[in-house]
């Protein structure tokens, strides 16, 4: 398989920031809902639908928001080769708590933690994967189930044997079991079937993992695994090396008072 580049400026993380700074320039005018379908939506006239509506109710929120490119938080604008339909930066908040009680620390201690930290959760990950039965991660054979549960209230027209219109509701779209699309938007974004696949998928009685982007499979996540990242012995003994001593930068006193003061008997 080929493995595919993430953009240098393929930011999925800032809806919620997006809409936090509507929400303080606009206050009290009640965008944010909008912005949120709009953006958490897989499907172009969705949001082009919810756009019209902040419009409506407020020009400039909806003039300010859309100078921001919109790749950076409307899920149908998101580069369909990462397969993620995240809007939200929970993963950064995560790191940081995770990370927190490092921050104190100097330099070296700080980097070895990290290190043997990554270390242990890189191994743990790859040990847990190896376990699973199936060939799906569980988080993605559980939206799969979902999906097919969906599924069920939607109706498929057959058109070819890899054509199909689905309706759901009053709306069709089109799904295409080659391209591995529908007209939603949700399947090529996240690399899982939407509902509307799963219905053809059902219906036809394929199997739903070979419609799961290769990135998404247990054999992706033990590739990812895979690197060790190697144990290091205590600082005594690493080996001599001629190079010059590193010191830490010079200390430039800031204006004010100290933050942050250091704890008694430390
Ligand atoms: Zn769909």
């Amino acid at each position: 398989m080929q493995w595919r580049g993430f953009g240098q400026d393929q930011a999925i993380d800032i809806v919620r920031h997006v809409i936090a700074n509507l929400q303080s320039r606009f206050k009290g005018q009640l965008s944010g809902m909008y912005v949120w379908n709009a953006a958490n939506s897989s499907n172009k006239y969705v949001f082009m639908e919810e756009m019209a509506k902040l419009k409506e109710v407020n020009e400039r929120a909806h003039d300010w928001i859309m100078q921001i490119q919109l790749k950076h938080w409307c899920v149908h604008a998101f580069d369909t080769d990462v397969k993620s339909e995240h809007t939200t930066n929970n993963i950064t908040e995560s790191f940081n708590s995770w990370v927190d009680k490092y921050r104190g620390y100097p330099a070296l201690m700080l980097l070895e933690s990290l290190r043997r930290k990554m270390m242990k959760r890189m191994y743990k990950r790859l040990e847990d994967a190896r376990k699973w039965s199936s060939n799906l991660p569980p988080l993605v054979a559980k939206k799969l189930a979902e999906r097919q549960d969906e599924g069920r209230f939607v109706i498929v027209l057959c058109a070819s044997d890899t054509e199909y219109e689905v309706k759901e509701e009053s709306k069709y779209f089109i799904v295409n079991l080659i391209t591995r699309s529908c007209d939603c938007g949700l399947w090529e974004v996240s690399g899982i079937p939407c509902k509307h696949a799963m219905a053809v998928i059902t219906a036809k009685r394929l199997s739903a993992e070979d419609y799961v982007d290769a990135y998404l499979t247990k054999a992706a996540y033990l590739r990812t695994y895979s690197y060790v990242i190697h144990p290091i012995p205590s600082q005594s003994q690493w080996p001599e090396v001629q190079h010059p001593e590193v010191l830490p930068p010079e200390k430039k006193r800031l204006p004010g008072r100290p933050k942050k003061k250091q704890e008694k008997g430390s």
